[in-house]
């Protein structure tokens, strides 16, 4: 088979399927099989995957649930807190003994334990503002505060590429939307310009409020933030500053303190500040860190807080440690460590698959690594081709990515040891040729 004959099937699977034939068929699972693959053992630098679908001497595909252990490009791991880890497990373990898998209640009635309160002074303490609110969902931490922060006759001012979650919550706010050009601070300028005059004050413009919403690294991109810029441009507009660390927080800067620490900007100069637990951290959840006021009104106002059980507690208990392990206070220097090793580790990978030929999205110390595979056929071939030599990577197309902007995108982890990166870079660059995505083959040396 041709691998661009997938890209057709994709569409006209219903049709493929009722001609029964078993190659189209094995073909449409092949497709399907790039997703929603089942993991059995934890996120960690390898993992065990499930193979769905095995064939049977060509003739029929069954259902089945080996696994492979595979080398993991997948998870968000990005300190390596997916596993077990010496300090945070222990404590989990005591407090899932002590406090149960679930509070069964929300916040407000009887879902907040100690450990809630000690996480939420933790959290807020750690990203450098006065007070943070906890929820158990990052993408609902998004989706459900903005329209609590914003409604009509609100501006939202949203990065071209920002998250469905916070383009969830800017739809569902009832504000007025409008997209600048992804991390461009000038024409986030222009777009604030065509809406109010520079300087002007806040009480004498058509808005009630304005707010830019940005990410400290784009999850498909890879790219770390223009914050200097954009919050720049923000003070002279006078528009609030709202950043979704979910994949920065943890993982950069020198003391994983996101993207601020990492550009020296100020986080008195950030009003909104968004992240998730459920990357660096290896826990579940999200947090908005603001000023004591803007958590105060968020906790009587926002309706997670308010009628939505509670993150469990052995998840806090993780957040808390893991946040003590970064910072040292578990009484040794893994956290640094993990912080160097991380940076290292996506650096090295980055400027190898550079080398090699490929198109690499994304700036250095960012631990996400979009390659681009464009065609939406190869998407199945280089997932498959990793796969076969036990390296699980993540493929990412339409609606995920336009059409046309098919990548894999690799996450690289603090866990990862030279070797693991060594043996990733063999198999990629192997499927990179199968697949004919190396656009920047390296010029032939002269003689
Ligand atoms: N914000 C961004 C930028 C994300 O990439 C994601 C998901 N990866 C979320 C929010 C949602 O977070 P969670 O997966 O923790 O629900």
């Amino acid at each position: 088979f041709d691998w661009c004959s997938t890209n057709n099937l994709h569409g006209y699977a219903p049709i493929c399927l009722a001609h029964e034939d078993f190659y189209i068929r094995r073909l449409y699972h092949r497709i399907q099989d790039c997703f929603n693959r089942p993991i059995s053992s934890a996120p960690d630098s390898w993992v065990d995957v499930i193979e769905r679908y095995s064939n049977d001497n060509n003739k029929t595909l069954k259902r089945t649930a080996k696994s492979t252990r595979c080398l993991n490009l997948g998870s968000y791991n990005y300190l390596g807190f997916g596993s077990f880890d010496e300090y945070c497990t222990p404590r989990v373990i005591e407090s899932l003994k002590k406090f149960s898998p679930s509070t069964c209640s929300s916040r407000v009635d009887a879902g907040t334990t100690s450990v809630h309160a000690e996480l939420e002074e933790c959290v807020a303490k750690y990203v450098g503002k006065p007070a943070a609110i906890v929820t158990g969902m990052g993408f609902a931490t998004n989706s459900v505060i903005i329209p609590v922060l914003i409604g009509k006759g609100g501006l939202i001012i949203s990065d071209s590429l920002n998250h469905t979650s916070i383009v969830n919550g800017a739809r569902g706010s009832g504000a007025t939307i409008r997209v600048f050009q992804h991390n461009t601070p000038a024409h986030l300028e222009r777009v604030l310009k065509e809406q109010i005059a520079e300087g002007q004050p806040r009480t004498h413009r058509p808005w009630k409020k304005i707010i830019v919403v940005v990410e400290g690294i784009y999850s498909m991109e890879g790219e770390i933030c223009q914050l200097p810029e954009i919050v720049s441009v923000c003070k002279k507009y006078k528009a609030y500053v709202y950043l979704d660390e979910a994949h920065s927080i943890g993982a950069i800067g020198k003391t994983g303190r996101g993207v601020c620490e990492l550009l020296g900007v100020d986080t008195a100069d950030i009003d909104i500040m968004m992240g998730t637990f459920t990357k660096s951290f290896g826990s579940c959840g999200g947090y908005i860190a603001g000023s004591k006021e803007l958590i105060q009104y968020l906790k009587y106002h926002c309706p997670a807080h308010l009628y939505a059980t509670s993150i469990s507690t052995p998840s806090a208990q993780q957040i808390i440690s893991s946040i003590k392990v970064i910072l040292g206070e578990d009484g040794s220097n893994r956290g640094a460590q993990k912080l160097a090793r991380i940076r290292e580790n996506s650096n090295f990978f980055r400027a190898e698959l550079q080398k090699m030929g490929f198109e690499v999205l994304g700036d250095n110390d960012s631990p996400v690594m979009p390659i681009m595979l464009y065609n939406p056929a190869k998407i199945p071939a280089f997932s498959r081709e990793c796969l076969r030599e036990n390296v699980a990577v993540v493929v990412v197309g339409f609606p995920a990515t336009p059409l046309l902007l098919a990548r894999a995108r690799i996450c690289i982890s603090a866990s990862h040891s030279r070797e693991d990166l060594i043996k990733a870079l063999k198999v990629i660059s192997k499927a990179g040729d199968l697949t004919g995505i190396k656009y920047f083959p390296a010029a032939p040396k002269k003689q």
